[in-house]
């Protein structure tokens, strides 16, 4: 069992870390805002007053923040405080080019780094199901499959420094495209007087098939545990969706990569956020698609 340092305790970072503790590490945690940490030492974490004394003694530092800036400024603190050979994992979802530049600290500090953000929601992260996509060396890797495997089911070497952040970003690309693509058909298909069951029925088994239909079904009814059932309460929240779309768009710029698609679906999302839908589930755009709240 190792010592664990984790740092972000949010939505995502606290449930994270009480798989970690219910796995039997020793896991030290900090956070900027004392409820989440509070919360956090419920669970059996040992709460740090701050980010240096969580990590001093880590063998492995886990970081959950909000995005790149974050992540870089953090990462600045912990290198200055903890041991060469330390293994640092940044699990957020950020910028490629942020992940790059961790990794590069992290080298010139003489510790072992990951780029590893996860797939499966707060859910997943609280039944330990996450899905984890890994960037770096094979040996930062093979060091951190045990950890990762405390809180994910299936673990993903992608690559090199910041593999993992472009499988996520393309990964989200798809889903939020897809999920405009689903709701546009249900949509047309009402107009068309078919039913939302006939509908899912036929493009669940058909060439239609995809996660935003059979999963995670847009409209309440053919799939029980969607969203659409639950009044759009997240799930995934459209604010976040509209992040990793505009990660998406910054790396297909930075790159020269055409996304047109990922380019409107950026659009669209931001249109919905900006109609204040951000905490609502992304789903719930098809309401924004048939013309209801424009
Ligand atoms: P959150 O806002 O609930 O948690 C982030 C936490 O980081 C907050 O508690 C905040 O106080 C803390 N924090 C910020 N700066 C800090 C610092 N310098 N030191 C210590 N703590 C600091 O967000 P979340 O939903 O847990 O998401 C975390 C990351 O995971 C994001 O990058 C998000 O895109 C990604 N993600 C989220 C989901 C989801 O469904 N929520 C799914 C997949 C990936």
């Amino acid at each position: 069992m190792a010592r664990i340092a984790f740092i972000g305790l949010g939505n995502m970072g606290g449930p994270m870390a009480a798989n970690l503790v219910k796995a039997g590490h020793e896991v030290t945690g900090f956070d900027l805002a004392a409820p989440v940490l509070q919360a956090a030492e419920e669970h059996g974490v040992k709460a740090a007053s701050h980010i240096s004394q969580a990590v001093s003694d880590a063998e492995i530092v886990v970081t959950m923040l909000p995005q790149g800036k974050h992540v870089l400024s953090a990462w600045t603190d912990i290198l200055r405080s903890i041991a060469a050979g330390t293994l640092v994992i940044d699990s957020s979802t950020i910028d490629v080019d942020s992940a790059r530049q961790a990794h590069a600290m992290a080298s010139n500090a003489g510790c072992l780094s990951l780029d590893a953000p996860v797939s499966g929601g707060t859910g997943g992260a609280a039944s330990g199901t996450l899905t984890f996509m890994a960037g770096g060396s094979d040996e930062a890797f093979a060091k951190a499959k045990p950890v990762l495997e405390a809180m994910g089911r299936k673990i993903v070497h992608c690559g090199d420094a910041g593999a993992g952040q472009a499988a996520k970003i393309c990964n989200n690309m798809i889903l939020g495209i897809s999920m405009i693509g689903v709701c546009e058909a249900f949509a047309l298909g009402e107009k068309l007087g078919l039913s939302h069951q006939a509908l899912f029925d036929v493009a669940s088994t058909s060439s239609g098939q995809c996660w935003s239909i059979s999963t995670y079904c847009p409209v309440p009814g053919p799939v029980p545990t969607s969203p659409a059932n639950n009044d759009y309460k997240p799930g995934f929240a459209a604010a976040l969706m509209l992040k990793d779309l505009r990660l998406s768009q910054e790396a297909a710029l930075s790159t020269g990569a055409s996304t047109p698609l990922g380019a409107e679906a950026s659009q669209l999302y931001a249109l919905f956020e900006k109609q204040g839908n951000g905490a609502r589930d992304f789903s719930a755009i098809i309401e924004m698609l048939r013309g209801k709240t424009e």
